[in-house]
């Protein structure tokens, strides 16, 4: 049992009476734990096959340096990727900057000046939107003459008939869903809805390019986009599938044709995946990948305590501690800005990190609104290490992600909670 004591409520500044509340919440969430540990055994069992497949060894630990040709290591990383996906070829690399860039990536290296791209998500997230730019816009994908269109979802759901028509009507050549809510109070998208919607475009015509932002997707279901028709997925390796060793880098996933034009975007025409030296970090990405699984298993289970703690004081909390997830993302309306930053606050106060640095709302780039993040990381800016970070306008909400393991990112939820609720004895 993971529960509270009295010894660590005196460490912490915890009134006792939380001791109750958190074997009962511990109680509650049973169920829910056991199905997030099936999960995780499924795909566990899924990595440690691929890593048996692809024979990883010893050898493929050792360093490259410069133009970084024959990197056999980086070759079993992304046959190893290929497998777990199920996808013919995938790319994964340091010279990604960050989740960003692996996803404008595999945007831009197949749509041409003339081309459509409709999102079937809403706008992509905020950073993927200076991507898609607009007319003025230096080097975004609308000044290089794509054109844009995007396509609300209603009710959280697919807008069907506007798909069709808009396909039929407009033929896009891309068509872009967003896996993940990111920042955005839209409901995330499980496996299976996204594979009913991409059978029904594939129906209407099977020439359309279907892309998946998979950031803060994998592992948190048994199947990913690619199993279910994606042409092309894109993450961040400092989120769930770097399983908190990876310090940098991004992956893309998918058809053969596909990869080859986006390695060739990452680096140049004839040169593609043949160069990128990885300069000893393919242990960090092997490792991070064999323990993805559980690392995911850990942040799922810390969001899902969030969301239990939080309707205990009656806020709001999304999805609710027993619904599906498809996504580590919690959203949190709090209704109060005060609440908010003195929550987010309380997260940085009790991270294994930088505890004693008080977040304050800053412009940050590539976001539209004044932004307050929490991320007490090991690696910076990790979200798959406990982070909690808010756009600061109404209603107020906090999107808090990761926790590399259950107990610590539990303590730290509570403790937050207990500042939120101005109960803290510090
Ligand atoms: C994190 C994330 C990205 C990419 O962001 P980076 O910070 O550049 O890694 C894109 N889409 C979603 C949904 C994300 O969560």
């Amino acid at each position: 049992m993971n529960n509270l004591t009295k010894s660590i409520c005196d460490m912490y500044g915890i009134d006792e009476k939380y001791i109750s509340l958190d074997s009962k919440i511990e109680n509650d969430l049973k169920d829910v734990f056991s199905r997030i540990s099936d999960i995780a055994m499924y795909n566990q069992a899924k990595v440690h096959k691929a890593f048996l497949d692809n024979k990883v060894s010893e050898v493929h630990f050792a360093k490259t340096t410069g133009y970084g040709y024959d990197d056999v290591g980086r070759e079993a990383i992304e046959k190893v990727y290929a497998d777990i996906f199920k996808a013919e070829d995938a790319l994964v690399r340091i010279q990604f900057v960050n989740g960003t860039h692996a996803l404008s990536t595999a945007l831009m290296c197949s749509l041409r000046a003339g081309d459509k791209l409709l999102s079937i998500t809403g706008h992509p997230y905020d950073t993927l939107m200076e991507t898609v730019g607009n007319k003025e816009k230096q080097g975004s994908l609308v000044w290089h003459g794509v054109e844009y269109n995007m396509i609300e979802l209603v009710n959280n759901e697919f807008d069907y008939e506007k798909i069709k028509k808009e396909i039929e009507e407009n033929t896009p050549k891309m068509i872009f869903i967003g896996r993940s809510r990111g920042y955005s109070s839209r409901k995330s998208l499980t496996i299976e809805k996204i594979e009913k919607v991409i059978k029904y475009i594939k129906e209407i015509n099977s020439d359309i390019t279907i892309m998946v932002d998979n950031c803060y997707g994998e592992f948190v279901e048994k199947r990913e986009p690619t199993e279910v028709g994606a042409d092309i997925i894109a993450g961040s390796l400092i989120k769930n599938i770097g399983g908190s060793l990876c310090e940098i880098g991004g992956y893309i996933a998918g058809r053969k044709d596909l990869v080859e034009l986006a390695a060739e975007r990452l680096t140049a025409p004839g040169i593609g995946k043949e160069c990128g030296a990885t300069l000893g970090k393919n242990k960090e990405i092997l490792q991070g990948l064999y323990m993805a699984p559980t690392v995911v298993k850990n942040a799922i289970m810390s969001v899902t305590y969030a969301a239990r703690l939080m309707q205990e004081f009656g806020i709001k909390a999304d999805p609710a501690y027993n619904e599906e997830r498809t996504d580590i993302v919690e959203q949190i309306e709090f209704n109060d800005k005060d609440k908010l930053i003195k929550f987010i606050q309380g997260i940085q106060a009790q991270s294994p990190i930088d505890s004693f640095v008080t977040p304050m709302p800053w412009a940050m780039p590539g976001y539209t609104d004044e932004v307050i993040m929490a991320a007490g990381t090991f690696v910076s800016g990790a979200s798959i290490e406990l982070s909690a970070d808010a756009p600061i306008k109404p209603p107020y909400i906090a999107y808090l992600q990761g926790g590399i393991t259950y107990e610590s990112a539990k303590l730290s939820i509570l403790s937050a909670t207990v500042k939120m609720l101005g109960e803290s004895n510090e």
